[in-house]
């Protein structure tokens, strides 16, 4: 069986354990009889592995009781309606625009009231993460229901190295492309969600951690779908509907990876230490450049190109020669990154990089 080093941005690579346990299971998950795929939400069982699957989450992460935790669907495009839905108050939110996905939650939120524009790093393409003054100046005014960034740019490979200081106005990230990746302090946030197809999971599961005090009973707008409710699914113990089963399940088995592997403190260190190797290699290289600028790159998806998109094709297609997979750019940008999440090793990396020095000896 050959696997091949897999840098895709999502869907990503899964934690081998977790994909052996998975199988080992298929047929028989514990004694059931039968497997996680054809078992009841509302059985003994399948409670144990939810519970299990959260409280595991809340031990990674430290997140205290007065934040819920949330299982539900529809990626993090549909979190882009239902913030808004359940958090715009008073109509008026602030947005950070940084990237491809930022600026899909602020067009979206425009549908259900006032989603300001605080700050914007588009007119340098997005390599860079915007500066927050504006930002911090604006939360001053205290008349803002929440401010929202996307703390990772999958796509362009920037993210925030410093949280914007919003005083009483509640942060909400999308933190899709680094849950997992590093510690998160949470009671910075109001709210975060995550598709859960980079660090955390299969694709099919977003998560949700909501502060208990933002899901006030019937808070939500009037055309909020009972399903996006946020107090509803949290009092349902996202259980409103059949969530997905399946993915949940794997969610938990690589939560519990996380934890034996050493936690949140462990996973930033070898994220830092694999992120450096590339980074160093770009930085050094006169054939790639690395695209993010330094202040701001991501230790989970990293950016680079050569000179002409005919070298970037021809790069893309050596790798794949030599199992180096999903390292093309978004369709969006073009270019290379590498997506470096917790279940890509350094070993990895490694192969990565002694291509692209091979590559580099070629083209010099
Ligand atoms: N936000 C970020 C940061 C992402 O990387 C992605 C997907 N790549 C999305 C949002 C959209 O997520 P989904 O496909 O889960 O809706």
């Amino acid at each position: 069986m050959a696997r091949v080093h897999n840098f895709s941005a999502g869907p990503a690579a899964l934690p081998e354990r977790v994909l052996q346990e998975a199988a080992a299971e298929l047929m028989d998950y514990q004694g059931c009889g039968m497997s996680v795929l054809e078992m009841s939400h509302r059985s003994a069982a399948y409670r144990e592995i939810i519970d299990d699957a959260e409280a595991t989450l809340r031990r990674i992460v430290g997140i205290p009781d007065s934040y819920r935790v949330l299982f539900l669907q529809g990626g993090a495009t549909l979190q882009f309606a239902a913030v808004p839905m359940n958090l715009m108050r008073t109509g008026r939110a602030g947005y950070v625009v940084s990237g491809v996905f930022s600026g899909k939650a602020q067009r979206e939120a425009e549908r259900y009231g006032r989603a300001e524009v605080l700050a914007t790093s588009e007119a340098e393409g997005f390599t860079r993460i915007p500066d927050l003054a504006p930002v911090e100046e604006r939360a001053q005014a205290d008349d803002l229901d929440y401010i929202h960034i996307c703390q990772n740019n999958t796509i362009y490979g920037t993210m925030y190295h410093e949280l914007p200081r919003c005083l009483d106005v509640p942060l909400v990230a999308d933190v899709s492309s680094c849950f997992l990746s590093m510690p998160l302090d949470i009671e910075r946030y109001g709210l975060v969600y995550a598709g859960a197809q980079k660090n955390a999971g299969p694709a099919g599961v977003t998560i949700v951690i909501v502060r208990e005090d933002l899901m006030g009973a019937g808070a939500a707008l009037p055309c909020c779908p009972t399903y996006l409710d946020y107090r509803t699914q949290a009092d349902a113990g996202s259980m409103l509907n059949t969530p997905n089963t399946f993915g949940i399940y794997l969610c938990g088995k690589v939560f519990r990876w996380v934890e034996d592997e050493g936690g949140l403190v462990a996973m930033e260190a070898r994220n830092r230490e694999k992120a450096a190797l590339l980074y160093g290699l770009l930085d050094r290289s006169t054939v790639f450049h690395a695209v993010a600028e330094p202040a701001s790159r991501s230790i989970a998806n990293v950016t680079f190109r050569c000179s002409t998109p005919e070298l970037d094709a021809e790069f893309v297609e050596g790798a794949r020669a030599r199992g180096i997979e999903g390292v093309r750019g978004h369709r969006a940008v073009g270019g290379m990154r590498a997506s470096i999440y917790n279940a890509v090793s350094l070993d990895d990396v490694r192969a990565l990089a002694a291509f692209m020095e091979e590559f580099e000896s070629r083209h010099r």
